[in-house]
């Protein structure tokens, strides 16, 4: 079967006060596939990403997500689409449960307002939703705890129950392991694997022991361009990516 393309850049490039943080950047996101996004520090990557999820505008380029151009829209009318960005829990998520947090993500994806959660049977249908999330991500015993009171691996735990239940075709993770420690990232990478079953994930990662284990794809950038693509073996193989990763 061919591959089929979900996510595309053309040509995506973005300046900033005349420094070319992301020159002429091409890449394509194969659905079902976990794709990483990885370089030195000040590669691009992260600009890259908030161009790829329309949090920044390009300086030129275009995305395409399922075909569609999506530069010219918001990211809340992308999200919509079936492209969502998972987000560090805020100030004011963490002081609500870890129900309400993934309530938020399904209200969100429904687009429904806050009238209709007042209904009970509403919000108990909500409820019972949310709680099947939480159950994906090994959280549901934690339901009514204050997210703010999570040991940091759950914390990220919980926000990969919040992305799901915007109900994504693609997930747009931003280094989803960050500041873990060894078991905590296990336990992430793992759950990652479980949870981009039938979806597709691009994440920005610097863990290569994360991105050998889970990742069927390797875009790897190196000021502000991309300097190789492949699988991991490719990659990790290649001359330039190796230089560019000693020159560190
Ligand atoms: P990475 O995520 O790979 O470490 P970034 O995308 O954060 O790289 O940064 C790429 C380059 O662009 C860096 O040189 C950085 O200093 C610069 N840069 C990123 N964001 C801005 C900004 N808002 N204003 C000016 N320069 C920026």
């Amino acid at each position: 079967m061919p591959n089929t393309t979900i996510l595309r850049a053309e040509g995506l490039s973005k300046q900033f006060y005349g420094f070319a943080a992301v020159q002429n950047v091409n890449l394509q996101v194969n659905e079902g596939t976990i794709h990483a996004l990885v370089g030195p520090n000040g590669a691009g990557k992260t600009t890259c990403f908030n161009l790829l999820s329309k949090f920044i505008t390009p300086t030129s380029g275009e995305v395409y997500f399922q075909n569609q151009p999506i530069t010219h829209l918001q990211p809340a009318d992308i999200a919509r689409l079936g492209m969502v960005r998972s987000f560090q829990i805020s100030a004011t998520f963490s002081q609500m449960t870890l129900l309400e947090n993934v309530r938020v993500g399904l209200q969100r994806q429904a687009g429904l307002a806050t009238q209709f959660w007042r209904s009970t049977r509403a919000l108990d249908r909500l409820n019972d939703e949310a709680m099947q999330f939480l159950e994906l991500v090994g959280l549901a015993s934690q339901a009514r705890r204050a997210a703010a009171s999570l040991p940091y691996g759950h914390k990220r735990a919980l926000e990969l129950a919040t992305t799901l239940a915007m109900n994504p075709k693609l997930m747009l993770l931003d280094e989803p392991t960050q500041g873990l420690g060894h078991e905590d990232v296990q336990q992430v990478t793992e759950l990652i694997r479980r949870v981009a079953r039938g979806r597709t994930v691009l994440m920005v990662e610097h863990n290569m022991s994360v991105i050998s284990s889970i990742c069927d794809r390797v875009t790897v950038m190196q000021r502000g361009q991309v300097l190789a693509e492949g699988s991991y073996d490719e990659v990790s193989r290649n001359p330039e990516v190796i230089a560019a990763y000693m020159g560190e």
